[in-house]
């Protein structure tokens, strides 16, 4: 009985990339560094499954930045403002594509599916270089994932580059055949859309066309399933599966963090035995394991209980392994007899039950969900409150966090110094960050967040219900790297969270201070969440310990409420948040909510769109109304390049060309706290300017 892992984690145990990564791009370590540290990564890897007893063991998951970018580096596909023509393509190009340079903006990043992963979104058209390097994300799913190129006629279809890729895909094909490879994965997760017939035609062809360079390796002859996600997956392989190949089953969730219910997995996979044959079964995880943390072993501050419920990819190996070898009669009775008991311990533990939380969320009703006033009511009361001018200036929340404020943190946490002394550095932190706005004149005014490491895990850390890992890192985009939380128990508030900083902040100012919470949909969508009750369940919850939140800043003097739903296209559209006012949408693709955003009924909403200003332009072009305010994003923070007063000035009057003047507000695309003060004081000036510009045009 085989074993299958579908990817793994690439930043290693103790995130080991990205530091690589960031030193090499500060020019600190040189590219040998890079290179090395990366290949000690893979080889570890491969080591610990190998010796862990994984029969087919992943290559070609790795990534520089990003798996999609190294298909198009593959591809040779690179846009021509790179200025590449041929030859390899070395870190120069790869990381100007990836984050930008001095002169050209990074390429567009999105969201992979509905992770908190970000991919490098290709853009085509009809040309298309050839080079080689081998990767395997499916060429017919790289193609659908990709967007027109600038200037590229709408009517461009992507899929007819197909014949353009797959010679190339040969090529690659042979060249992994001649260093011995037998077998070889292609990704195509665009299968769990519901595609047209004319894509999923593409399919079948591509890989009819892939067969003859194919036969040799084993032919198409395996077919890998999520059995996780996908509830109606194993009723469709129980009916039609075909004759003669290998079924991978993916019965170990590479998207969580929860050990799996062995006796539950194996029965499935006795199951499917029966159809496919014993020998053409494999066990694999559903999904690559680059979504879950890395391993267990470095988890000193989770309890032993909680630490029983676990599974991180190195122990998801091992289960995969433990699967496989129990299929072929070598069952491990001690390994699935503990794994029982950690099961049955997490169902009846009272840590995970509060009986007024669930009751509170069970009593919830419809009109508990809308807002009693209509939107143009509550903006003509806020604009008497708070007098703001036209195109009203604003930041997204955090500003550059320095070395030394991280220093303060970590020494307050480590008990190194006393509540006094740091309570006394962060007003100094939020002075420093209110004085800058007030010299820089803009409108609507932050505190900055220096209070807080990560959006999510402030909030978590104050909640009941939530656990936190030492090392439980997972990768968001290039060298970033988030550390979900644990969410294994009904959440509730315990005691204000945000009330203290926000109005201290308010008192050093006469401007409107944002308060500035993160939104249930984000919390949940950024957490590992339990997967014993409904996640709307979980949602619930968080959102009315928010909603708490919310009423204490109120009445502490808090006019302005931001609520960030940085990951709220993950939970559409089963969730939407009507009592939100302020509200900050982080890479979600506006197309796909703009309905449930109306629907949610905010007072101003922000929008991360300055990687894809075109996509949210059409929809308002296509005649979506939208009356209440707006602030997308108009420029992008995710680059160190500092954006012309001219640029910004430009994309704001694209923005007045589809939206009515007084509804537009202007304000970087996301939180400033992974860029230096020496690239937020000019950007954020010229975003000043930019606006006080427009506003004497008007
Ligand atoms: N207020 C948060 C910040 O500025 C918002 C971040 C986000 O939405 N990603 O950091
Ligand atoms: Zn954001």
């Amino acid at each position: 009985m085989a074993s299958h892992i579908v990817g793994y984690p690439r930043m290693g145990p103790k995130r080991e990339l990205k530091f690589a990564l960031e030193s090499f791009w500060d020019g600190k370590s040189t590219a040998e560094d890079l290179q090395k540290v990366s290949a000690d990564l893979r080889s570890d890897i491969w080591k610990q499954m190998s010796s862990a007893g994984i029969k087919y063991i992943p290559s070609n998951t790795f990534a520089y930045y990003d798996q999609v970018l190294d298909t198009t580096a593959m591809l040779g596909a690179v846009p021509p403002r790179y200025g590449w023509n041929s030859g390899e393509i070395g870190f120069d190009v790869y990381f100007s594509m990836a984050r930008g340079n001095a002169s050209v903006p990074a390429m567009e990043m999105t969201k992979w599916f509905d992770t908190n992963y970000h991919y490098i979104v290709p853009e085509l058209g009809p040309e298309l270089g050839v080079e080689t390097v081998p990767v395997l994300v499916g060429p017919v799913s790289y193609l659908l994932l990709s967007k027109l190129a600038k200037g590229v006629d709408k009517s461009f279809d992507l899929l007819s580059v197909l014949p353009k890729v797959l010679p190339i895909y040969k090529e690659v094909i042979a060249e992994l055949k001649g260093a011995g490879a037998t077998w070889i994965q292609f990704d195509e997760p665009l299968f769990v859309m519901d595609l047209e017939g004319h894509k999923l035609q593409a399919f079948s062809g591509a890989y009819a066309e892939l067969e003859s360079t194919l036969s040799g390796l084993n032919g198409v002859t395996a077919f890998g399933f999520d059995l996780i996600r996908g509830t109606k997956t194993i009723d469709l392989i129980k009916s039609s599966f075909p004759q003669g190949k290998y079924l991978f089953a993916g019965v170990v969730d590479g998207r969580n963090i929860w050990a799996n219910d062995l006796a539950a997995s194996l029965i499935t996979l006795q199951s499917l035995e029966g159809i496919v044959g014993k020998d053409k079964l494999v066990v694999s995880t559903s999904c690559s394991l680059l979504h879950t943390a890395v391993d267990l072993v470095n988890e000193t501050k989770l309890d032993a209980e909680i630490k029983s419920w676990l599974a991180f990819a190195a122990q998801k190996v091992v289960e995969v392994d433990a699967l496989a070898k129990a299929l072929a009669g070598q069952k491990n009775e001690s390994f699935f007899s503990a794994n029982a008991a950690a099961l049955s311990s997490r169902r009846s533990s009272p840590r995970v039950t509060n009986e007024s939380v669930q009751k509170a969320a069970a009593a919830l009703k419809g009109s508990d969900h809308r807002r009693a006033t209509e939107v143009n009511a509550r903006l003509d009361a806020q604009q008497k409150k708070l007098n703001l001018p036209i195109l009203p200036t604003t930041t997204i929340g955090s500003f550059p966090q320095t070395v030394e404020l991280r220093k303060v943190r970590r020494e307050y946490k480590a008990k190194k110094i006393s509540e006094e002394d740091y309570v006394k550095a962060i007003k100094e932190e939020i002075k420093k960050v209110v004085d800058i706005q007030e010299e820089l004149d803009i409108d609507v005014l932050v505190h900055g967040e220096p209070e807080r490491n990560d959006m999510v895990e402030y909030f978590g850390e104050q909640l009941s219900g939530f656990a936190f890992t030492a090392n439980g890192w997972v990768q968001s985009y290039g060298s970033r790297c988030v550390k979900p939380p644990i969410i294994y128990g009904d959440v509730s508030r315990p005691k204000p969270m945000t009330v203290f900083w926000s109005s201290t902040a308010q008192s050093m100012t006469k401007r409107p201070m944002k308060g500035m919470l993160t939104g249930p949909v984000t919390i949940l969508n950024w957490s590992f969440v339990r997967n014993d009750q409904p996640r709307h369940e979980t949602c619930y919850q968080i959102a009315l310990a928010i909603k708490d939140e919310v009423e204490d800043l109120e009445k502490g003097g808090i006019g302005v409420i931001q609520i960030d739903e940085a990951a709220l296209r993950e939970g559409l559209p089963s969730f939407y948040l009507d009592w939100a006012i302020h509200t900050h949408m982080c890479y979600s693709n506006f197309n796909d909510i703009i309905h449930s955003i109306i629907d949610m009924d905010a007072d101003v909403i922000t929008i991360e769109n300055s990687r894809s200003d075109e996509k949210l332009l059409s929809v308002f072009r296509e005649g979506v109304k939208y009356g209440a305010g707006i602030g997308p994003g108009v420029y992008d923070i995710h680059s160190p390049r500092i954006p012309s007063t001219d640029e910004i000035a430009d994309r704001i009057n694209k923005m007045l060309a589809v939206l009515e003047q007084n509804i537009l507000w202007v304000n970087p695309d996301c939180g400033l706290k992974t860029r230096k003060y020496t690239e937020v004081k000019p950007a954020l000036k010229n975003m000043v300017d930019a606006a006080k510009l427009i506003r004497s045009q008007l």
